[in-house]
């Protein structure tokens, strides 16, 4: 994420001016939100709340590796009430570790599918993405690259871009993978798709978009809000690559696409627990779904509320995969191992 990737740079110094809010205070008016994401339409998301309910939120935002050393320093003297992150991956591993606490709510069980929030409400996805297939459609006949499965056969060798095997993106395929296919016929997989590798992994995804419209590849792998913000854009340059390059949405004939999330949990120490699942439960509503599912052209988790993108639009609907994205995260460790055995650098 680019914005995540510019505000690192910050991170530092964004620490340093954190204002702590101390512990004892568990009923002012304050919510201290650990952020990794950062949107332009979130502001609206914060003001609101703000004006809604009196809440004042005070923000750190940093790439998630800060977000958890800054939290594991701090322990329990925390001021820190909700972890917002994205991929199941992190969400995860930040359960793992044990920087989340349990949170029952009936708005939020009612407003946010069962498959898309952690059963004991360790986390809730407010948000949610695909990983899809962008392909040349110059050169590929999409129906030649309709799964994941696809990506690891011969006819494709030398034409494939992905980014690392090892960010939580790829880590969670692969964890939906092993899911899906068992362990064995999962590294069989991946084996072949690093055996089609065009280039060694690199950047993020938006660059193997670009390295698709370059004629470096011919197929990757790209989550579906990279391809959206590019059709949604007028610049020349976004204009060219969507005219070149188009999104396959893999597996609708067996278990549907994998979909990853947007979430937030309540931290363990929370000083101002009252104040978070409040805060959660706003991100639960129409409005705040709106906000936060378009600011990054992501489908909201309700499935009542349907935001105006042009992008999101014109893509459809498709069949995603219904297994609980809870599932993922118990097959992380095995996905990482995975991808190392077969160097997924
Ligand atoms: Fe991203």
């Amino acid at each position: 994420m680019n914005a995540v990737r510019r505000l690192s740079r910050f991170a530092a110094a964004a620490l340093v001016a954190f204002p702590l809010v101390s512990a004892y205070a568990a009923d002012e008016p304050v919510l201290n939100i650990y952020s990794a994401r950062h949107y332009s339409t979130d502001e609206l998301l914060y003001t609101n709340f703000t004006k809604a309910t009196g809440i004042k939120i005070n923000r750190i935002e940093a790439a998630e590796p800060q977000l958890l050393e800054r939290l594991q320093s701090e322990g329990v003297n925390s001021p820190g009430d909700i972890f917002l992150i994205v991929d199941a991956a992190r969400l995860w591993q930040a359960q793992q570790s044990g920087l989340l606490q349990p949170v029952r709510s009936k708005l939020l069980e009612d407003r946010i599918p069962a498959s898309l929030r952690d059963p004991q409400g360790n986390w809730f996805a407010f948000s949610y993405r695909a990983r899809a297939i962008v392909y040349d459609k110059a050169a590929v006949n999409p129906a030649d690259v309709a799964t994941y499965e696809a990506l690891a056969d011969p006819k494709f060798k030398g034409k494939v871009c992905t980014r690392s095997g090892s960010h939580p993106y790829n880590l969670s395929l692969t964890a939906a993978m092993i899911a899906h296919h068992g362990e064995a016929k999962a590294e069989a997989w991946a084996k072949g798709v690093v055996a089609n590798l065009a280039r060694t992994p690199r950047g993020g995804d938006t660059d193997q978009i670009k390295s698709v419209a370059a004629g470096e590849c011919t197929v990757a792998l790209s989550n579906s809000y990279y391809f959206a913000r590019i059709k949604n854009s007028d610049k020349a340059e976004d204009v060219d690559i969507g005219k070149k390059t188009n999104i396959v949405w893999p597996d609708q004939q067996s278990f549907g696409t994998h979909v990853n999330i947007g979430g937030a949990g309540v931290l363990k120490n929370a000083p101002h627990r009252e104040n978070a699942v409040k805060f959660l439960e706003y991100l639960a509503s129409d409005e705040a779904q709106v906000y936060f599912a378009n600011g990054n052209n992501e489908w909201p988790a309700a499935p009542s509320v349907k935001p105006k993108n042009a992008a999101l639009e014109s893509f459809g609907t498709f069949k995603i995969d219904s297994m609980p994205i809870v599932e993922l995260g118990r097959n992380m460790a095995a996905a990482q191992k995975l991808i190392d055995r077969v160097g997924w650098k």
